[in-house]
């Protein structure tokens, strides 16, 4: 098998032609740190540093279509530029519960072989206990953390989490409805509203907000 590489002149897209490759370890070794041969897949252009590892890689590389990177087109400001445009995930949320779950590897009673991957499945995790805790900037409404090791974990969780939700709901309910705005509050506000509403509609761009 030869390997061709397509070359194409810009300007002029009519302008082509292929260039056979010699030796495609040179051509795409400077995308490792790694000094010594490579080893590159010719599906995904990937380098492995062992001749094993590659051919290990390969009946998985196949079984996708060749892989062509393709770069932002970096005239066009909408195409090569990222944007924020999850406004909703600025506002920080009142209350939210980090989880953390412990587990022990245990052997299974027959190992099984995934056909898929030739992975050979032995052990399995076994959840044995979790630590909840609450996060609030209400430091009234703050808790220690919830840890439970025992018995049927998993019930005890979901039982604990439901336990929150409904308090949690209960404590935001009972928040009371914000003082008026001030006639140059209402002012600052409704133009905020605007700009926020204009800058959505024309140009999808990360918000700023001026009064
Ligand atoms: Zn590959």
């Amino acid at each position: 098998m030869r390997n061709l590489l397509l070359l194409e002149d810009p300007s002029n897209p009519a302008k082509r032609y292929y260039t056979y490759v010699k030796n495609m370890a040179a051509l795409v070794s400077h995308r490792t740190k790694h000094n010594g041969k490579t080893y590159v897949c010719n599906s995904c252009l990937h380098p492995f540093q062992k001749q094993e590892t590659l051919d290990r890689h390969i009946p998985f590389c196949v079984k996708h279509d060749a892989q062509q990177v393709v770069y932002p087109n970096a005239d066009d400001e909408n195409d090569c530029t990222l944007q924020f445009k999850s406004v909703q995930k600025q506002h920080p949320v009142p209350f939210y519960i980090g989880a953390d779950f412990e587990s022990f590897l245990s052997p299974i009673d027959r190992a099984e072989t995934d056909d898929s991957s030739g992975l050979t499945i032995i052990d399995e995790h076994v959840m044995s206990g979790f630590c909840t805790y609450r996060v609030t900037h209400h430091a009234e409404h703050q808790t220690p953390a919830f840890v439970y090791s025992g018995p049927d974990p998993m019930t005890k969780f979901y039982d604990h989490v439901m336990q929150e939700a409904r308090e949690i709901s209960r404590i935001v309910r009972g928040y009371v409805d914000m003082i008026p705005l001030t006639e140059q509050q209402a002012y600052d506000y409704e133009r905020v509203e605007i700009v926020v509403v204009f800058l959505q509609r024309t140009t999808n761009a990360t918000i700023t907000t001026t009064t």
